[in-house]
Parts: C-alpha cells; sequence; structure tokens
C-alpha cells in the first residue's frame, strides 16, 4: 500500500475533514460577524465528502475528525459518519463540535458509531458564553454534553479559547468543571487565521505557559506523556481520570511530530494550518473527472508540499487569511 510520508519523515495518519464553513455561532476569535459563507455549488457533498475521505483511508490515514464550521449543522451528516466508520483500516471517527445540536443528535451519532467527541467550551457564565460566541446559548451546550455522555461516548474532551479580559480568570473552574464530568480538557492558544476587528490578538494571548502556572494555585498537574495524536501536551489533574491538554501554536512548536493534513470544505487539501500549499481536490473531481488512482497519486505528490512549520510567530510571516471555520479546525 502507497502511504502518506512528506518530506520531513512525516507519516501522515490524521485527516481533519470540514464538512461546512457554516455554523450557529460566531465566536469573536474564529469569525467575523457578518461572515460570508460559500455558495452551496462551492461546496463539496457527502458524497465528495466520503469519496476523499476512503482514499485517504487507503493511504494509510488512520484517524479522521470532522469539523467546520459547526460540523452538526450540515443536513445529513449522520449518513456521512455512517459512511466512514465502515472504511476498513479507519481506527477513529471523531468530531469536533460548538455542542448546541448533541442533545438531540448526540445517540443518533453514537449509534451511527462516531467514537469520539471534543466539544468546545469557553466559559462557564452564560452572559461572556454569550459575548464570546456573539449568540450561542451556554445552557444548550451544557445539555449536549450530559446528552454525549448519556449516549455513550467517553473520553470525551473539552476546547478551551482563552483570551485575556475575557475568559482568563476561568481556567481553573473549566477544569473544575471538567474533573466533575469526567472529561478531559484543552487550552488552545488563540491562532491568527482570519482578519479579526474584535480584539488586538497580540494582547488577547495567554500563553499554555501562563494557564498552567495559574492552574497549579488549584491542582496538583503531573506531566503525561501520553498522546491523543493531535497537537495536544497533557498533564493530568492528580487525584481524577482528567487531564489537561495545551495547544500551544505560539509558545510550543508542535510541527516536529505534525501527522496531519486538513481538507476544507471546498476540498482544499490544504498540507500545514498556518501554510497556504494546497492542492485543489475538488477542481480534480469535478472538472477534470480524476478516477481514484490519479487522485491518489495527485494527494501523494501534494505531499511534497507540507512545509517543516508554521510561522505564527514571525513577523514577516505571510498571513493566513482563512478563518479556522474555513480551515476546518
Ligand atoms: N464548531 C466546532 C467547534 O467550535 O468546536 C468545530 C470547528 S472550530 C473551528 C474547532 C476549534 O477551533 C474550536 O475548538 C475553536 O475554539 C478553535 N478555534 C477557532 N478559531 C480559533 C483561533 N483563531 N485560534 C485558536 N483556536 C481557534
Ligand atoms: Fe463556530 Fe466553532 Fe468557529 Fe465557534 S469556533 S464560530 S462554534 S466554527
Amino acid at each position: 500500500m502507497t502511504l502518506l510520508v512528506d518530506p520531513f519523515n512525516r507519516r501522515i495518519r490524521y485527516l481533519r475533514l470540514s464538512v461546512t464553513d457554516r455554523c450557529d455561532m460566531r465566536c469573536v476569535y474564529c469569525m467575523a460577524e457578518d461572515m460570508q459563507f460559500l455558495p452551496k455549488a462551492s461546496v463539496l457533498s457527502l458524497e465528495e465528502l466520503a469519496r476523499i475521505a476512503r482514499l485517504f483511508v487507503s493511504l494509510g490515514v488512520e484517524k479522521i475528525r470532522l469539523t467546520g464550521g459547526e460540523p452538526l449543522v450540515r443536513q445529513n451528516l449522520v449518513w456521512l459518519v455512517r459512511e466512514l466508520t465502515g472504511l476498513e483500516g479507519l481506527r477513529e471517527l471523531a468530531m469536533t463540535s460548538n455542542g448546541t445540536r448533541l442533545a438531540a443528535m448526540a445517540t443518533e451519532l453514537r449509534e451511527a458509531g462516531l467514537q469520539r467527541l471534543n466539544i468546545s467550551l469557553d466559559s462557564l457564565h452564560p452572559a461572556r458564553f454569550r459575548e464570546m460566541t456573539r449568540v450561542g446559548d451556554l445552557d444548550a451546550v451544557l445539555a449536549g454534553i450530559a446528552a454525549a455522555h448519556a449516549a455513550g461516548f467517553s473520553g470525551i474532551k473539552l476546547n478551551s479559547v482563552i483570551l485575556r479580559g475575557r475568559n482568563d480568570d476561568e481556567v481553573a473552574d473549566l477544569v473544575a468543571f471538567a474533573c466533575a464530568h469526567a472529561c478531559d480538557i484543552s487550552f488552545i492558544e488563540e491562532m491568527p487565521l482570519g482578519r479579526i476587528d474584535e480584539h488586538d490578538r497580540r494582547e488577547s494571548l495567554v500563553t499554555s505557559a501562563e494557564i498552567r502556572e495559574r492552574l497549579a494555585a488549584s491542582f496538583d498537574l503531573r506531566p503525561s506523556t501520553e498522546s491523543t495524536g493531535g497537537p495536544s501536551r497533557y498533564w493530568r489533574v492528580a487525584g481524577s481520570e482528567t487531564r489537561v491538554g495545551f495547544i500551544s501554536p505560539h509558545s510550543h512548536n508542535f510541527c516536529g511530530d505534525c501527522n496531519r493534513v486538513r481538507v476544507t470544505v471546498e476540498g482544499r487539501l490544504l498540507l500545514c494550518l498556518g501554510n497556504e500549499h494546497s492542492l485543489d481536490l475538488r477542481a480534480l473531481m469535478r472538472e477534470q473527472g480524476a478516477s481514484d488512482e490519479a487522485l491518489r497519486e495527485a494527494i501523494v505528490e501534494a505531499l511534497q508540499l507540507k512545509p517543516e512549520r508554521h510561522h505564527f510567530d514571525d513577523a514577516d510571516a505571510p498571513k493566513i487569511v482563512r478563518f479556522m471555520s474555513m480551515t476546518g479546525g
């Protein structure tokens, strides 16, 4: 079997597949308030998404994460979940969700074979949650987390983006919540993706080191060597099952062991979160009617474009104008 290996000898085992650019929230670090979403014709059909997933699995990808935008606003997503769980060679199908629709959908997703869920949760105060997400309803997300547990999802991970002056005083409460609800939690440094006018990202950045220091006042955090195959570095909260992860694109470059690529909902294979190198799979499929074999060859070749690292902290580096919701977080 041909496997995906980049020029730095990194084996690609993990695909993040964006199923929509749309969302029912407008988080201040992720989207502009008046987002222009893609016309339907630009977006891959569920069948095209399934085809791409199948090709990547045939090239040795073992883990797929469905993301977006908010995956659960995509119509008939459960069909796609069912298609993917049937793929031989796929070890894990995961999803990152904002949780708003999980109360209604968790059981169906579980029954369709979805194995893991990451749920974003930035604040435990309803008014503040609303401010950070512009429109979000904290109760709906909390109900979604409860429903995910009830549906049998285990190893749920919460994701929190921490912004100075907005929710940096909540890091200990968020960890306590994770412990009380048998979840892991990852704190994510805000990344400079897309142009936002809401706040100055240089001022809002709270580094992982600072968060860890704050947590040390309330928790005994023990370094852990565990990895879930993503960019988080983990610590375990002594006396609980909860792990605290830190995704630190600024303070720790996580590129050295990068094992992943992304496909946007327009079918652009992105080789790196922080660079624009890409391959247009949609054009190959729709305009050139490429066969599976031709697509596989193009993907293998595109891997040669995978850069060694991102340059989020290099002031001279080209800025990424894609929003995270377009990239597939
Ligand atoms: N809508 C889903 C959600 O919010 O979980 C999935 C897509 S979202 C783009 C995936 C993750 O990216 C979320 O955890 C979100 O907090 C994070 N994210 C979005 N914009 C970001 C940014 N500029 N920097 C760091 N993380 C970001
Ligand atoms: Fe939507 Fe997720 Fe972006 Fe928030 S982070 S606006 S929930 S896509």
